[in-house]
Formats: structure tokens, C-alpha cells, sequence
């Protein structure tokens, strides 16, 4: 008898991990290594959200919540949804989940039989067809490219329509691509999804970290009609650098928000409650940490940008979110696992291969490092550029 079902043998483990195992090691030699290969923030949490959640500890706040989360922590999701994405949603419309990873699980759970098509353009964030795999659904994975800043475009989008497609993955700004869809991108392939009932599954988790003076636009907020086809996901771990706290959101239409909370009332409860704490004084506090947090990233990410311009073989795209660089490596004809292994014994510079985002042709720097590290890791890229 087969113990592991199909569903989850057709899952494929992390094809980071190499990598980061390799570059673990050396370290642990002493070894002095470049590392870009964060997927966090590298600060710590703000003060005044790690006391509001021993604050909550002590006064006892340590049973479950609401398996959907806490109503005050709802409340003020639904306030922040308003004033910075002009969306209304009302707190019973609101899933507060264990990190925004598991929203997205939810929201494909929530929406797919098996069969059902998902759209994710390509590059993605590596979790995304996993997660349509264990819900049963099929991963149609869309190629972007890097001429048109490695979004997807609503003749792509159309192309790849079938009567089975279910659901479209949007992620802007984007993992590993730092692209921004703008407001008349987004307007193009919601007409589309309009037209064809398609659900969007929006992943805005790095909505607060843009530069160049860009908006970030919620597909939701165009209009009523795409509103009401769209799981909006959003969470802490990235503006707030509370990856270990595992808290994320849903805001979707009710139907939506009701089969995700049955989903969840299953199968963890509810988050961690004095995380939900924590959560609720970050979106209520003194935004301010959150700029700073931006400020510094777009220090490096200049930085960066400026260094990348200079060596040859190698070409990016300039990234308008998040923090990363998704550097393309086609010319220097070795493909991103090979590329990494190699950057890695020869210069001690590890990187993300670009195979984990369905684009083997690149590989992936973070920026959540500091700009000592940073610079130091360029030379030795460039180095390692130069000599191949
Ligand atoms: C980091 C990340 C998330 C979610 O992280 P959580 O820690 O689970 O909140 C979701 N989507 C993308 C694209 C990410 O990079």
C-alpha cells in the first residue's frame, strides 16, 4: 500500500534548501559568507508591539480567540483596508490566520476542486503551485518577461484561460521579481477575470515596501464587481518584521470569508492570541517604524542597483517592491542551480536559484542583509562574473 497520498508525493521539496544547507556549513567552518538569501526582514520586531504582546500574556490573555480571530484585531484590519486601500469590508468579511502563507493556503482550499486551474505567472513565490497541489488543484503556470518587468499581461492571462480555470495568484509587489502592477495593469486583467468569473487570490504582503514615489494599487479597489471575486491577503511578517509571529489576513466577499473560517475553525482554531495582541497594537501604534524599515531598504536597494548596471553577463530589472533582486543570468550559460552551487564554493556568496520560482534562468538576491554585507558580496559576484 502507497502511505503518502498522490497529492503530496507530487509536492516537491524546497529546492532552496541545497543551497542554504551548503551555505549553513561553511559558516559553521568559519568560513566568512555573503549571504542574500533571506526571505525576512533582517531588523528586529518594534518594542512597542513585542510589549503589547507580553502586556497580553500577563493579563491572561492566553486562551483561544475566535477560530475567524480577534474581533478587535478584525476591526482594525478592516479600518486599515479602508484608509490605505480604499476597500470596505466589514470585520465578519476578515480571516486573521497563522502567517499570511497559510491565508493563501486557505484561499486556495477554500476555492478549489480537484481539476481546478490556478494561473500563477512566472517567476512566482516558490509555495504557490505546492499549495494548489495539495488542495488538489493543477498549476498552470504562466511565463512573464523580463521586457515587460516580469508581470503577467492580459494576453497572457487570456492565452491561458481554459474552461477549468478557477483562480488567478497575483503578488504585488512581487516574490521574486520586486514588480508593481500599475493601476492600469491591474485594470486589464480585471476585466478579464470580471468577464470569465475567474477568483483573483491577491498577495499583498509586501504592499508597504515600494520605492520611487510608486502606489500600490489592491486589484479589489477597482470596483465592486472585482471586489467581489477577490481573496485579498495581507499580514505582519514583512511591514512589521513579525515573520516568527505568524499572523496574515483574508478580507474576501462573505460567502469566501465563511468557508475559510470553517476551513480554519478545523484545523488550527485560531492564531496564537497574544500574537493577535501583538498584531493589533503594530496596525494601531506609530507607522513611522515601518518607513524606517522601507528607508533603509531603499538605501541597499540603490546601492544594489547601481553595482548590478555595472557588471556585464548579468541584467535586472529595477524592482519597485519587496526586497529583492531577480538578477538574470542567461549569458553567463549555466543554469541557476549550477550558477549557485558555483557562486557559492568559489566566491562564498549564496543566492536563492531562480528554479524555485519557475524561472531558471535567474538567480535571486534579498536585500534584507546588511549594506556591509552587501557590499562585499557584490565584489565578489562581480569577481565571479568577471572570471566566467
Ligand atoms: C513572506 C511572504 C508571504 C507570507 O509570509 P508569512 O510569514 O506567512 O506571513 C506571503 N507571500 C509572499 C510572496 C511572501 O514573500
Amino acid at each position: 500500500m502507497n502511505q503518502i497520498a498522490e497529492k503530496v508525493a507530487a509536492v516537491s521539496p524546497s529546492l532552496t534548501l541545497a543551497i542554504t544547507a551548503q551555505a549553513a556549513k561553511l559558516k559553521k567552518e568559519g568560513i566568512d559568507v555573503c549571504s542574500f538569501g533571506a526571505g525576512e526582514p533582517d531588523m528586529d520586531t518594534p518594542d512597542f508591539i513585542k510589549e503589547a504582546a507580553v502586556k497580553a500574556l500577563a493579563e491572561g490573555k492566553t486562551k483561544y480567540t475566535a477560530a475567524e480571530g480577534l474581533f478587535e484585531l478584525r476591526e482594525a484590519i478592516a479600518t486599515k483596508l479602508m484608509v490605505d486601500n480604499n476597500l470596505e469590508y466589514t470585520p465578519q468579511q476578515i480571516t486573521v490566520n497563522c502567517g499570511a502563507k497559510h491565508s493563501c493556503y486557505n484561499a486556495i482550499l477554500a476555492v478549489c476542486d480537484p481539476g481546478d486551474e490556478v494561473i500563477i505567472p512566472a517567476p512566482y513565490w516558490t509555495s504557490y503551485p505546492e499549495m494548489v497541489r495539495l488542495a488538489g488543484g493543477e498549476p498552470v503556470i504562466v511565463e512573464t518577461s523580463q521586457k515587460n518587468g516580469w508581470k503577467l499581461t492580459a494576453e497572457n492571462f487570456e492565452e491561458a484561460m481554459t474552461p477549468r480555470t478557477k483562480m488567478l495568484i497575483l503578488n504585488s509587489p512581487g516574490n521574486p521579481t520586486g514588480s508593481l502592477y500599475s493601476r492600469a495593469e491591474l485594470e486589464k486583467i480585471a476585466e478579464i477575470a470580471a468577464a470569465e468569473d475567474i477568483v483573483i487570490l491577491s498577495d499583498e504582503i509586501y504592499e508597504k515596501l515600494i520605492y520611487n514615489e510608486s502606489e500600490h494599487i489592491s486589484i479589489a479597489s477597482l470596483s465592486k464587481e472585482i471586489q467581489a471575486l477577490t481573496i485579498v491577503v495581507n499580514g505582519f511578517s514583512k511591514p512589521y518584521s513579525m515573520t516568527g509571529w505568524r499572523i496574515g489576513y483574508t478580507a474576501a466577499p462573505k460567502a469566501l470569508a465563511e468557508a475559510m473560517n470553517n476551513i480554519q475553525s478545523h484545523t488550527t482554531s485560531a492564531p496564537t492570541t497574544f500574537a493577535q495582541w501583538g498584531a493589533l497594537a503594530a496596525l494601531t501604534g506609530d507607522q513611522q517604524v515601518v518607513s524606517d524599515m522601507r528607508d533603509e531598504f531603499d538605501v541597499r536597494r540603490n546601492y544594489m542597483l547601481d553595482r548590478f548596471s555595472k557588471i556585464s553577463n548579468v541584467s535586472v530589472v529595477e524592482p519597485q517592491g519587496a526586497f529583492y533582486f531577480l538578477v538574470n543570468i542567461e549569458r553567463m550559460g549555466l543554469k541557476s542551480m549550477n550558477f549557485a552551487e558555483k557562486l557559492l564554493s568559489r566566491q562564498q556568496v549564496a543566492v536563492v536559484p531562480g528554479l524555485a520560482f519557475g524561472a531558471d534562468h535567474t538567480v535571486r538576491f534579498s536585500y534584507a542583509c546588511g549594506l556591509d554585507v552587501i557590499k562585499t558580496g557584490l565584489d565578489r559576484f562581480e569577481q565571479f562574473c568577471l572570471a566566467h
